[in-house]
């Protein structure tokens, strides 16, 4: 029996995604799909009953972040250098597994920093994927790849959608019965301008942060007390159990306990100054913008196990040190 051609379909979970990986299907082609997750982008795709293999990169990844040769995009978004990690990433899947080429779900021009045809170019190249790389959406827009010249794939069957409409691409997954499916893929918080500016942070204050660090910086309130202390605030009961969940052994935690208020965390070795401009931003938070009065703060972790009172501090003071 004839072997069949087999190919490696990056994956996103978008309609885009799923849309070129049932174009390569079709022509009889045993497709794999592999999702690259880090703590950036980690929520849960549905790849529509095709094989999926999810892979986390989080810790590869920091150093893709931390020093892009491409830069940032609009926030601390260093998309070229992503995709390229991820295509190369997805290269060593496709020789480990054997197969032919590496597809994505990517349509020229559909984005105005990674999708130009010349950032596509040093994607392809700087990935080490030059002529292994399949754009199936968008393939007749570009040169023949070696699966095409071998005729593993029929370059006529595939498309030459460009732009950012996704009506073609919608109109295909009509064709194909595809129904409910995200219109793009799911966010990546790096895109952020919020995030952007906690993570400057991290990076300037803890170069060497861990994957908790970052989970960290998508809850609550963040302040910058000192140099080695941070203070994180939850804003709902949500934050307020994701912050517990977040603890290390060295973390403060601060809950205020009358009147009720937010649970807080603070992170680095604080001394007395920055614990009691901690507190009074927690009774801030406790008491309300406006609010008189004290808070009850109960303060746990390692071995301390106390209460305090403090007076809500100046607005100004919250403002100030606001991430
Ligand atoms: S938005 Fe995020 S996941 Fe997407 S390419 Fe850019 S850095 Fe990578």
């Amino acid at each position: 029996m004839e072997k069949k051609t087999k190919a490696i379909g990056l994956f996103s979970g978008g309609l885009d995604s799923i849309v070129s990986a049932r174009l390569v299907m079709e022509q009889g082609i045993d497709v794999e799909l592999v999702h690259f997750t880090t703590v950036f982008f980690n929520g849960a795709v549905d790849s529509k009953g095709m094989p999926l293999t999810v892979i986390d990169l989080t810790g590869e990844f920091f150093d893709v972040l931390k020093s892009p040769v491409y830069g940032y995009g609009t926030a601390i978004n260093p998309c070229i250098d992503c995709k390229i990690f991820m295509l190369r990433k997805a290269g060593e899947y496709m020789r480990k597994k054997k197969a032919s080429f590496v597809f994505t779900g990517e349509v020229l021009g559909q984005r105005p920093f990674s999708q130009r045809r010349e950032a596509m170019k040093i994607i392809e190249r700087d990935s080490g994927l030059n002529g292994y790389l399949l754009r199936p959406l968008s393939a007749k827009l570009f040169p023949p790849t070696i699966a095409e010249e071998k005729g593993l794939i029929d370059r006529n069957k595939l498309m030459s959608m460009s732009g950012r409409s996704r009506k073609p691409q919608m109109a295909l997954a009509k064709r194909f019965g595809v129904e409910n499916y995200p219109a793009s893929a799911g966010g990546c918080v790096l895109a952020e301008k919020e995030f952007e500016k906690r993570l400057g942070d991290l990076m300037k204050y803890k170069p060497g942060f861990d994957a908790g660090d970052i989970e960290l910086l998508k809850h609550g309130r963040h302040f910058r007390m000192s140099p080695e202390v941070k203070l994180v605030v939850g804003r709902n009961n949500g934050e307020n159990y994701k912050i517990v969940s977040l603890k290390k052994g060295t973390d403060l935690m601060l809950h205020a306990q009358e009147p009720l208020g937010p649970v807080s965390m603070l992170r680095g070795k604080a001394d007395e100054a920055v614990f009691d401009e901690a507190v009074s931003i927690v009774a801030r938070y406790a008491l309300g913008k406006d609010g008189a009065g004290q808070a009850r703060i109960k303060c746990f972790g390692g071995d301390v196990e106390k209460y305090v009172t403090a007076m809500p501090c100046k607005e100004s003071l919250a403002i100030s040190r606001r991430i």
